[in-house]
């Protein structure tokens, strides 16, 4: 058990009452919960608000991109919502994340806002098409030293580029990092992995973990044995 719990579980689940069911078993001493785009289309700021209730932290993972004044807004009305953390696309730029930062600035306890630097689903080439120049470990380490600069709290990154980020960034500034895997689970789609350990060690404040948890037969037990490894 512990007080500030590191694994965040991706509810990566297509309806309500499946992560309902889910999350019965699980106390919020031991993990934090992600809602991503799908669950919150599903269940909207309802669902939301049953988590919070239930006193989980939730990062609300939207990845807001629009203009300036939107995504604030955005922001003011997803921090009403009382989630934990937030995150915008550093890509929106400076002026999009500073206006988010200073509308939560003004709120008694605004989110953690966090910034996504470059999807890690894109390949080099996919980048370049874009119109990014350099590689793709140079894009996340200028786009994380922006949203730093920019006064938002951390950004997801790999924890490949965990290290890297850390260095480079404030001490303060979070860094989330999913591609985690414990030792004897499946990969599932993702490549670029390491332990929750490993991460953690690598300069990650927060580990995103969603199969080896979610389609665990025995999800508590899956999820005590990820805590034990970090400790
Ligand atoms: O099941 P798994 O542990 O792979 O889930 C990881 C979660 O983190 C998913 O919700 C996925 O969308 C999210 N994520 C990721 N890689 C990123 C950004 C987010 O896996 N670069």
């Amino acid at each position: 058990m512990t007080s500030d719990p590191k694994i965040i579980i991706a509810l990566d689940f297509p309806a309500v009452q499946l992560a309902l069911d889910f999350i019965a078993p699980l106390s919020p001493k031991d993990c934090r919960l992600k809602v991503g785009k799908e669950l919150f289309t599903i269940g909207g700021s309802d669902f939301v608000k049953i988590l919070t209730k239930k006193g989980f932290d939730v990062f609300l993972d939207l990845k807001f991109h629009d203009i300036p004044n939107t995504v604030a807004a955005a922001c003011h009305a997803a921090a009403d919502l009382g989630v934990w953390m937030i995150n915008v696309h550093a890509s929106g730029g400076r002026k999009m994340m500073e206006t988010a930062a200073n509308r939560l600035a003004q709120l008694n306890q605004p989110p953690l806002l966090i910034g996504v630097t470059i999807l890690t689903s894109l390949s080099a080439d996919e980048i370049h098409e874009i119109g990014f120049s350099g590689s793709p470990a140079e894009n996340v380490l200028r786009l994380a030293k922006l949203a730093d600069d920019s006064g938002l709290n951390g950004v997801v990154c790999s924890p490949l580029e965990a290290a890297t980020v850390r260095q480079a960034t404030h001490s303060h500034f979070k860094l989330i990092t999913p591609g985690v895997r414990p030792k004897s689970a499946a990969m599932d789609d993702q490549t670029r992995v390491m332990t929750p350990a490993d991460a953690l060690q690598a300069g990650a404040n927060y580990l995103v973990i969603g199969r080896p948890i979610t389609a665990a037969k025995q999800p508590l037990e899956a999820l005590n044995a990820i805590i034990a490894e970090t400790l």
